[in-house]
Parts: structure tokens; C-alpha cells; sequence
């Protein structure tokens, strides 16, 4: 089996697991607790804190850790708009369709029991949320705007310092979610202008079920899960310290290594991209050319079934993934692929291959000989010819 949906979560690297295993059973310690077992975890949760915070040259105060990207999503949008609204009166919340659920749901949520208006950014053809949608869009209304650093479906990387500028400009609490991000791109929250910033270890070789926000200084945030106080009163919940030490080693090391990992996946991914528009009719590339994840490529096919594709690639030994939503009996295009006003006869077929540091230049080829006869079968299935 060959794993291509680096996207979707990475394997733990060795030397994070390694560095985690002595918080399960010596150092066990609650970091909030006064003797010496209690110190020595409060010890390592703070250096994991404080390698994080060097890492996105903040201060440790400002790294909030939480149990997943979308619990760090959740608490920005949520904690964000209800302080907003409590200082300023303020209440409406700008986002595109093409951010992850954990952003758009929560907004919907903010919006249906809270009280609170959306504004929908217009998204281009790339998928991309331009600081001029933003400009367009931004009031004396609004509390909060929330666009994502890069898209985990098409791969699109967004000019999160230009629109952080203007809302900046505007006195706007600004977040992004850099969950997909991460991995790839630098994360230095200063030349990013972001207020609020999502990470989550499983997509950068940490483990799953650990995650930050990064909370810029003075940015008010309510809490969505109260308790102890952990967490400088954000997060209350007694911390996952071996998790914690896991995600602050591979954001550690993803930072060090990010150049090699970065020269390492784009032949790969450019192979893909260039061999894949070369060899197969109907096919588009989706997001943009230039502006992309350096392990990301993401393409839809007229006429086929992206499930089902995925479903023959799984058959014949390739692990990849789809942006359409898996809806048995009545599949329908992604609010992605939706985004990018593709017709529905092409937004149901869309593929995603990502890569990463275990992906060999043999196994790329393999796939790459594979796919045009099983997108042709799959096309073949859709229209019920022989
Ligand atoms: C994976 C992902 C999330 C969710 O992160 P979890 O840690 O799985 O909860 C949120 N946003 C983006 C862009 C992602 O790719």
C-alpha cells in the first residue's frame, strides 16, 4: 500500500515519539500540582511552551494548548466573536466556503444560536480569498475576519500578511487557521500579522489529538472550556503533557528541516501535476499553479466519481483522497469545489495526492502509471458503458 494523503495526517516521527515516551509513566506529573512530580511536568510544559513561542517568535504567554486543530479553531472563532461583541458591540464574522468546518460550522453555529451575522468572502477561480475581498467586505461592523493560511483540499496558500494588514488597519481581530499550513510554510506570527493563529500536531509528523492557538497579547477570548484555570485561564482542562511535549518537538523540527522537506517534495508533487494533465483527458488542476502547498496536488475529472475513483485507487494499492463530501445515494460537490464554481459534472471528480518525507520517487511512478486506467474505468462505471 502506498500512503499519499500526507494532508489528511502524517505518521509520528520516531524522535517525536521518542521524546514523548518517559511523560506517560516517570515524569507523570499534573503540571499543576506543587511537589516535585508536579514541578518536573510544569517544567516540561514549559519549555515545550517556550520552544513553541520561539518557534513563532511570540512569548510563551500567547501559546494556548488545546486538543486538536479544530478545538483551537472553535475556541478562536467562538471565544473571539463572544469578546468582541462584549467589548464593541461589534458582531459580525467574515469567512469564505472554502475554510475548514471547524471554522465554517462554528460561524454557522455563532450565527444560528448566538445571534451573530456572517459575511462570506468571495473566493477567485484559485480558490484563493484576495485582500481586496477582504477590503470590499470589511465594516465598522465587523468583530472578526477568519481566513485559512493554506486550503488542506486544493492546497491554495492565502495572502495572510496583506490581509492581516487591513485588518489590522480597521482595529479587526484577525485569525487563520494554519493547520494545513504548518508543515511547509513559515509560521512567525509578527511578519504574518495574525491576532490568532490554529496549529495541530498530526499534520506535521506529531500526534493526533494535540493542537495550539496562538493568542496575540490583549486579544480578548472567552473561554469555552472553563474549570482549574490551566492554560492562563483560556483552556482549562489539566494539560496532555506528553502530547504537548510531541507537538513542540515536531513543530521543532518541521521548522529546522523545512527547507530540505520542502526541496525534497516538489519534484514529486511537479511530476505528479505535470504527468497528470499530460496523460489524461478532461482533467483541470484546482487551486493555483504558483501559490500552493510544496507537497500538494489536487485535480478534478469530468465524468467520474471522486469516490469511487478513491475506491479503485484503495483496490489497487494507493491511499489518496477526495475534497467531495461522501454522501452514499446523493454525492455532492465539496462547498470547496462549490467555491470554484465548477460545473457539477467536474466537481464530483476531484482527487487529492499528497506527499511527504517516507514518499519515494518509485511509488510516485507507480501511481502515475496507475491512475489514467483507473480514472478511464472509473468513467467508464459513471456512464454504465462496458
Ligand atoms: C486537519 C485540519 C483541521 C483540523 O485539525 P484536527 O487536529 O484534525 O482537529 C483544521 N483545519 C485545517 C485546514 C486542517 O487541515
Amino acid at each position: 500500500m502506498i500512503y499519499l494523503d500526507y494532508a489528511a495526517t502524517t505518521p509520528v516521527d520516531p524522535r517525536v515519539l521518542e521524546s514523548m515516551q518517559p511523560f506517560f509513566r516517570e515524569q507523570f506529573g499534573n503540571p499543576s500540582s506543587i511537589h516535585r512530580y508536579g514541578q518536573a511536568a510544569e517544567g516540561a510544559l514549559s519549555t515545550a511552551r517556550e520552544t513553541v513561542a520561539s518557534l513563532l517568535k511570540c512569548q510563551p504567554d500567547e501559546i494556548i494548548f488545546t486538543s486538536c486543530g479544530s478545538e483551537s479553531d472553535n475556541l478562536a472563532l467562538r471565544g473571539a466573536a463572544l469578546a468582541r461583541r462584549s467589548e464593541t458591540g461589534t458582531e459580525k464574522i467574515l469567512l469564505s466556503r472554502v475554510e475548514h468546518p471547524a471554522v465554517v460550522k462554528t460561524a454557522i453555529q455563532l450565527e444560528r444560536m448566538f445571534g451573530f451575522k456572517l459575511g462570506w468572502l468571495e473566493v477567485d477561480e484559485l480558490g484563493m480569498i484576495t485582500p481586496r475581498a477582504v477590503s470590499n467586505a470589511i465594516g465598522d461592523d465587523v468583530a472578526l475576519v477568519s481566513v485559512m493560511y493554506a486550503n488542506n483540499e486544493i492546497g491554495t496558500i492565502n495572502p495572510i500578511h496583506e490581509i492581516g494588514l487591513l485588518c489590522r488597519e480597521k482595529g479587526v481581530v484577525f485569525h487563520t487557521d494554519a493547520v494545513q499550513a504548518a508543515a511547509y510554510l513559515p509560521l512567525n506570527v509578527d511578519e504574518l500579522s495574525v491576532d490568532l493563529m490554529s496549529l495541530g500536531a498530526h499534520k506535521f509528523y506529531g500526534p493526533k489529538g494535540v493542537g495550539a492557538l496562538f493568542v496575540r497579547k490583549n486579544t480578548g477570548l472567552i473561554p469555552s472550556i472553563t474549570g482549574g484555570g490551566q492554560e492562563f485561564g483560556l483552556r482549562s482542562g489539566t494539560q496532555n503533557v506528553p502530547y504537548i511535549i510531541g507537538f513542540a518537538h515536531a513543530l521543532s523540527l518541521a521548522t529546522d528541516e523545512r527547507s530540505d522537506r520542502i526541496r525534497y517534495v516538489i519534484p514529486l508533487r511537479d511530476q505528479i501535476i505535470g504527468t497528470v494533465l499530460e496523460t489524461i483527458n478532461d482533467v483541470r488542476l484546482t487551486g493555483h499553479k504558483q501559490e500552493r502547498l510544496p507537497n500538494h496536488a489536487s485535480f478534478v475529472f469530468k465524468g467520474v466519481d471522486g469516490n469511487l475513483l478513491l475506491a479503485l485507487l484503495d483496490s489497487a494499492g494507493f491511499a489518496c483522497s477526495s475534497g467531495s463530501a461522501c454522501k452514499t445515494g446523493n454525492p455532492e460537490p465539496s462547498e470547496v469545489m462549490e467555491a470554484l464554481k465548477l460545473e457539477r459534472d467536474w466537481g464530483l471528480g476531484s482527487l487529492r495526492v499528497t506527499l511527504g518525507m517516507d514518499t519515494q520517487a518509485g511509488q510516485v511512478k507507480q501511481f502515475l502509471d496507475s491512475l489514467p486506467s483507473l480514472v478511464e474505468k472509473a468513467r467508464r462505471l459513471k456512464t454504465g458503458k462496458p
